[in-house]
């Protein structure tokens, strides 16, 4: 009998994509993929090294003369193309990122319909960059802008949402004229290597370049010369040496990084609705999503209403494998090393633990839905993306000490507000320091509105029409007119 396992990995090419051709590392070394679910080995892939990402910026180099000359609309029908090609393979995208990220079946299948949708998106938007108009500025003069490609671009993602990051980088990228060297998280490379299959099929050799391997591969990418641009998904501090090492030839930074997003209940707000929210947006992929609604900070007159009414629902959360049925709600965190991150903060807490707050089983990476009160808003809990299904729940005055409390940390990705008074809603809006706020709801997004952070959490966004033009430059034509 061919087992799920099996038949998600059966016939996948996991060799990397550099110039049109799947080759193993230069060395000859490779990683271990596992499944969180089980610990199993389900695959080996290259660990690829500053030798194979010199290959790839050259390949990508040789490919950008060509395709930094075609028209929007030429780069818009292959992007339209892989959309459907990624269509038409749901089913076998799904089974390979639930596998590797320890998602269900159903989350998996939705973030695979989102990465069609946003090559569907930045498709449209590669044929409709906007900006002002040519401009007699100056006597005799006329002003008007190209907006151009950058070159070989870098891309470095995280491990939480492998095949929707690589959409949301190496579509506005492609769509804009760039090429672009593709990292995964070596975490959890599986779905960007099938793609990476896909992707060799529909575009010229050397626009798509796909290499696996460690954070030294990142930093490499981050300080390569002949790249002009990087765009990183993951950590605030790994965010920070990106940073840094793009430095050295001042090359542009798009950095998409950590959260622990506040969920501010006012007194009037839908108590039912908003644990009914919850139940999902905290602890979908595990909790190990940037904007899980993880700190929920809750207004004296309605804070035991919420208690009540969390603790049963986040108990009535099934976990398991997710290969064993499509019943199971929540699968496992990604690695035994987060587990183990996860459950010290657990293990240290001066808190009260409500409901959960150990391992599940003596196999796989599981750890219990979680929710722990009584803690002060300089806790590590508060002040720190736990990154996992754990919510902390914190019991204020009145709506100023709310959004002082949901201020508080070094984060500024997104946050939401719960309340029935549009005014307040408003108000809150106004002084939120987050890139996303909701009113009356947590997590939702669209490929057509920006979703970068503040702060700690970055800047720039790969998302909406904003995101396309971060991987263009601007050159201003001045012409004499006689
Ligand atoms: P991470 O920072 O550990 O790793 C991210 C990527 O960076 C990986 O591919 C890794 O190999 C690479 N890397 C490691 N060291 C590097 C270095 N010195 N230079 C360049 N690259 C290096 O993050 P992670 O654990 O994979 O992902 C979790 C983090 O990602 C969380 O903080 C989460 O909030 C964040 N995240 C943010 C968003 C967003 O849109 N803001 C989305 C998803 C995840």
């Amino acid at each position: 009998m061919i087992s799920a396992q099996d038949s998600a990995t059966a016939a996948l090419q996991f060799d990397n994509l550099i110039g049109g051709t799947f080759v193993r590392a230069s060395s000859g070394e490779e990683d271990e993929v596992l499944n969180p679910a089980t610990g199993d080995v389900i695959a080996r892939v290259p660990r690829a090294g500053l030798a194979d990402l010199d290959l790839a910026v050259e390949a990508g180099r040789k490919a950008f003369e060509r395709w930094s000359r075609t028209t929007p609309r030429e780069r818009s029908i292959l992007l339209l193309r892989l959309a459907d090609a990624l269509e038409e393979r749901i089913e076998e995208f799904a089974a390979i990122e639930s596998l590797d990220v320890g998602k269900t079946m159903a989350q998996a299948r939705g973030e695979v319909e989102e990465a069609v949708d946003i090559f569907r998106f930045f498709a449209g938007v590669a044929r409709n960059l906007g900006g002002v108009a040519a401009g007699d500025y100056r006597e005799n003069y006329t002003s008007m802008l190209r907006r151009e490609p950058l070159g070989v671009v870098g891309l470095i993602s995280a491990w939480n949402f492998p095949l929707m990051i690589a959409a949301f980088k190496i579509a506005p990228a492609l769509g804009a004229g760039n090429v672009v060297v593709f990292k995964p998280s070596e975490i959890t490379p599986l779905s960007t290597l099938k793609f990476a299959q896909l992707a060799s099929e529909i575009f010229p050799p050397g626009v798509v370049n796909v290499l696996t391997g460690l954070g030294s591969l990142g930093a490499g990418i981050a300080g390569h010369r002949g790249i002009s641009m990087v765009s990183f998904t993951g950590g605030s501090e790994t965010g920070r040496n990106v940073a840094r090492a793009a430095a050295g030839n001042l090359k542009r930074v798009s950095m998409e990084l950590g959260g622990n997003a506040p969920v501010i209940v006012l007194d009037d707000a839908d108590v039912d609705a908003l644990v009914a929210r919850l139940r999902f947006v905290s602890f979908v992929n595990s909790g190990q999503a940037c904007t899980a609604a993880c700190r929920v900070i809750a207004q004296e007159g309605v804070f035991e209403k919420v208690l009540e009414a969390l603790v049963p629902t986040i108990e009535s959360i099934r976990v398991g494998d997710p290969a064993s049925g499509p019943e199971i709600e929540m699968g496992p965190l990604v690695s035994a090393a987060h587990q183990q991150r996860v459950l010290g903060y657990l293990g240290r807490t001066r808190g009260e633990i409500l409901t959960g707050g150990g391992a599940i089983g003596d196999k796989g990476f599981f750890v219990q839905p979680t929710l722990v009160a009584g803690l002060d808003q300089r806790d590590e809990m508060v002040q720190d993306e736990i990154f996992g299904p754990v919510v902390t729940v914190q019991r204020v005055s009145s709506p100023e000490q709310a959004i002082t409390y949901a201020n508080d940390v070094k984060y500024g990705l997104s946050g939401s507000i719960w309340t029935r008074d549009i005014g307040r809603a408003m108000s809150a809006v106004q002084r939120l320091d987050f890139g996303q706020v909701w009113v009356n709801d947590h997590l939702s997004s669209v490929p057509e509105m920006p979703n970068g952070g503040f702060k700690d959490s970055g800047y720039g966004t790969d998302s909406s029409a904003y995101g396309l033009e971060e991987y263009t430059r601007m050159k201003h034509v001045w012409i004499a007119v006689n």
